[in-house]
């Protein structure tokens, strides 16, 4: 059972981590040793009877709390310190866990590597986390539908997974279905196409208990489908189905759809995910690392995360680039080789839009040349171009704030968010907010 325990805790580890400080994770938690399981009770163990209290007295919830998330066949925890260790490894074991193995609905139409355990909480995604776990532990009850929506790469399809897992284990026996919007209105035009009433879409779409479509904003300009679509979406909530959608803009904002699927889709709750910040962007990389049970240093972790703002999945591409690198390298992760990492991002594919062509419609808009665009002087003239020209590139290239900074004669990547955040913070002015359409137009004109 030692082995059982270990790996129960080694479980529980991330979960734990999420929910405390660094700092708080490192001096409790770390330390403790996980013992055993007896009488389904997990017993960890801490070095001193002091250190014992401690724990007792501020984490026992939250452990339990992770214990439960992982295992449901535990009952308890049990936290001793070392010297009380003698007296449990000569009792005899009386417990033994077996793995209870979950019936899947429908295999592989979600994912199992996006769980809520390894999905960072930060201010960006707080209010769509929590609304998501409320639908995951009483689906069909409160909000109803659950609307999530934001940028690319936030998360949105990581949540509605989460939520098909978290249903998955709980209630194995619920019908589940989730699709993506394509496949959705797909499958109606073909239903559709072979029986005129679409008998084989409603048998399938109206007798799940709960429905997830992901991406639902590409159903919008089909209106052979949408009468359809609303109906299917009305039938399964008169009969209080759970159903859940992501977008990557507001239901207001979804342009060409039936206003009563619009209205519809806010009768609910809307959550969204906005990008995260530095904090919760370094955790989602320890986590990332730690899943793949690599040990990456705070500094270049935190490097990683400066260099990559907006999008979790190209962090996510840097992180396994670094880890493949240094595996190719044998050597630990390190600043340097993140910098590598980051040199492919700048390699451009044919027809798509490079820094270059933002420099050259900045240097055209305002009249500059390219040399004091990208060089060190500081006059006014120059200075507004200049941060002009980073923000667009920030905006409209998938280029990491480090290469970026490449390019403006090699400037750190702080310098570069500090443009970048001085624009956006200007954009309530008529005058930025020209400044960059007349930059975007010229970049989109070429
Ligand atoms: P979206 O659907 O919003 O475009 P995804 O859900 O596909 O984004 O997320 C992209 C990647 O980023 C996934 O691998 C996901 O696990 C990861 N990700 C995004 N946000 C988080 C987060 N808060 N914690 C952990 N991983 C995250
Ligand atoms: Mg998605």
């Amino acid at each position: 059972m030692p082995i059982e325990a270990k790996r129960i805790w080694e479980q529980m580890l991330p979960l734990l981590e999420t929910n405390m400080t660094i700092l708080s994770f490192d001096v409790w938690i770390k330390p403790i040793e996980p013992l055993d399981i007896r009488d389904g009770k997990l017993v960890l163990m801490v070095a001193s009877e002091w250190g014992k209290n401690e724990v007792n007295m501020r984490y026992l919830p939250l452990i339990k709390g992770a214990m439960n998330a992982v295992s449901s066949l535990l009952t308890d925890v049990e936290i001793i310190s070392a010297d009380q260790k003698e007296k449990y490894v000569s009792q005899e074991e009386t417990y033994e866990i077996k793995e209870v193995p979950i019936e899947a609905a429908e295999p592989l139409s979600i994912n199992p590597k996006y769980n809520f355990e390894n999905f960072v909480v930060g201010k960006c995604n707080q209010l769509a986390v929590a609304a998501a776990r409320a639908v995951a532990e009483e689906p069909g009850t409160r909000y109803n539908p659950l609307f999530i929506y934001g940028g690319a790469g936030l998360g949105k399809t990581h949540l509605m997974h989460a939520i098909g897992n978290s249903l998955r284990a709980s209630r194995p026996r619920l019908k589940v279905l989730l699709v993506s919007s394509e496949k959705f209105v797909n499958e109606l035009v073909k239903y559709i196409g072979m029986e005129k009433d679409g008998q084989k879409f409603r048998d399938k779409y109206r007798s799940v208990d709960v429905l997830m479509v992901d991406d639902i904003q590409f159903i919008s300009g089909k209106p052979g489908t949408m009468e359809e679509i609303f109906h299917t979406f009305n039938e399964l909530y008169n009969s209080s189905k759970q159903l859940v959608f992501t977008s990557d803009r507001h239901p207001k904002d979804i342009p060409d759809i039936d206003d009563r699927l619009r209205s519809r889709f806010e009768w609910g709750f809307t959550a969204d995910v906005q990008p995260p910040d530095l904090e919760t962007r370094i955790a989602i990389l320890r986590k990332k690392a730690q899943i793949q049970k690599h040990n990456i240093n705070m500094d270049v972790l935190t490097y990683m995360a400066e260099c990559i703002s907006s999008n979790v999945r190209e962090m996510e591409g840097l992180l396994n680039k670094v880890i493949l690198l240094s595996q190719l390298n044998e050597t630990k992760p390190s600043i340097e080789l993140v910098k590598e990492a980051l040199n492919d991002y700048s390699e451009k594919e044919e027809g798509e839009i490079t820094a270059d062509d933002v420099i050259d419609a900045t240097c055209k808009c305002f009249n500059v040349k390219r040399d004091d665009l990208l060089g060190k002087r500081k006059t006014r003239d120059i200075v507004e171009p200049r941060q002009i020209c980073i923000y667009v590139m920030t905006e409209i290239l998938d280029l990491p704030l480090a290469t970026i900074g490449n390019i403006f004669g090699g400037r750190d990547h702080t310098t570069i968010m500090y443009a970048r955040d001085k624009v956006a913070q200007s954009m309530s002015q008529q005058k930025t907010v020209d400044d960059v359409n007349n930059v975007k137009n010229m970049v989109y004109k070429k």
